[in-house]
């Protein structure tokens, strides 16, 4: 982190000898005074995108049109945006466009929270135009100006609220909080991508029993109904979960996800939907190897661990993990025979499928030793039976 902030010092200086201005700010400001490691350094310039461009050899034009060039020192990646003021709040979104300012008032004003809008200068001056420090040092987290209005500007920032919360444990100053709920239907407004996007911050954060309680207190509920069950679940509990979990645990058992609804990657639509299916599987089936090898492991866990918290239900972990460790086979391609050596067998070339099929499950479950003559000769079985069906 020291070197980090070496080199963040150096962008600030080559700026300022160019004169321009060049602080430090948003989170790393505000992790930096409550002694918190922070991911990432933001910068903020009154130079214009190509005059950065210009005033450093590595750089790439990560978000150019919003003010942003990326800069890279010693292996570090430094945002350097232009301040700006947002304008043109459509529909409850992000804006459109924005307008580039000549005055870092403007670029703080714009921000969502007074912790989140402290700037600080080379020499380590902080400036502090709305009480950030004090609130800071309260523990609470405060809408710049009006709450209502700046919810009803971008809607998100209800969620960004509740993810500082889950981060930094701080309570919620009562007129931002007041506004949250007066506004979470908002949130019905802000396209599915950037929901979830958030979701899997906050849900990542440390203080969990903080952001369920919110999620209840907010009734977000209401708002994503896919989410009620999950939401009434998780109220004055602290177990983890992971974006998926919290997806599978709302729509279990019989609801499913609408794909023009919630966005999803198609990767994680799947492992929703998966983890669903394998909580009933693990509470109505005997789960064995065949189930390993056609479900992945670690969402089967998932889904025992929903079972297991939220259910009451005996916990299978150890026999997952055991299952899945003497695992013989995992893909039909580890057999030691193959659908050309079984052809010769068949009358009827579409038998090869379901004599591999048998052989996988017998092979999984122990019945027959995954080696070519022993495979062979069960192959030859099924084929007679199957002939002689035929
Ligand atoms: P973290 O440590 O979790 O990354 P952060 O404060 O850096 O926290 P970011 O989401 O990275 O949060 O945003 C960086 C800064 O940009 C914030 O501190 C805030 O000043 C500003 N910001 C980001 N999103 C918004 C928004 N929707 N409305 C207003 N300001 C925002
Ligand atoms: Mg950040």
């Amino acid at each position: 982190m020291k070197e980090m902030i070496k080199y963040g010092k150096k962008i600030l200086k080559t700026l300022n000898d160019s004169g321009y201005e060049a602080y430090f700010v948003g989170g790393f400001v505000r992790d930096e005074i409550l002694n918190i490691e922070s991911n990432d350094i933001d910068i903020a310039t009154s130079a214009w995108p190509s005059q950065v461009e210009s005033l450093f050899e590595n750089t790439a034009a990560t978000g150019k049109k919003y003010g942003t060039i990326t800069v890279f020192m010693n292996d570090y990646a430094y945002e350097v945006t232009t301040f700006r003021f947002d304008k043109s709040y459509k529909n409850y979104r992000q804006p459109e466009s924005v307008d580039f300012s000549k005055k870092l008032e403007d670029d703080l004003i714009r921000r969502d929270f007074t912790i989140n809008a402290l700037a600080k200068d080379i020499e380590g001056q902080t400036i502090d135009l709305f009480n950030g420090m004090e609130d800071i040092k309260q523990r609470q987290i405060k809408a710049i100006d009006d709450p209502n209005k700046r919810f009803k500007e971008d809607a998100l920032r209800i969620l960004r609220a509740i993810r500082f919360v889950g981060k930094l444990n701080f309570h919620i100053e009562k007129n931002t909080f007041d506004a949250m709920k007066k506004d979470s239907h908002l949130l019905s407004k802000i396209p599915t991508e950037r929901i979830i996007k958030e979701l899997d911050l906050i849900l990542k954060q440390p203080y969990k029993e903080q952001i369920y309680h919110l999620f209840n207190d907010l009734h977000l509920g209401d708002v994503f109904s896919d989410l009620d069950r999950a939401i009434k679940k998780l109220n004055l509990t602290d177990y983890p979960i992971s974006l998926e979990q919290f997806f599978a645990l709302g729509l279990y058992p019989d609801k499913n996800l609408s794909p023009d609804e919630w966005r999803f990657s198609k990767s994680q639509m799947s492992r929703i939907e998966t983890i669903k299916e394998l909580m009933n599987i693990l509470l109505k089936q005997r789960i064995t190897s065949i189930h390993l090898y056609n479900y992945s492991k670690d969402l089967m866990l998932a889904a025992n661990d929903l079972l297991v918290k939220f259910f009451d239900y005996e916990d299978q972990e150890d026999k997952i993990i055991n299952l899945d460790r003497h695992l013989k086979i995992r893909s039909f391609k580890d057999l030691k025979i193959t659908g050309h050596d079984i052809l010769p067998l068949v009358k009827d070339e579409k038998n090869v499928g379901k004599i591999i099929e048998t052989l996988i499950e017998d092979v999984l479950l122990g019945k027959v030793e995954n080696r070519k003559e022993d495979l062979h000769s069960f192959a030859s079985r099924l084929a007679e039976d199957l002939n002689e069906e035929n």
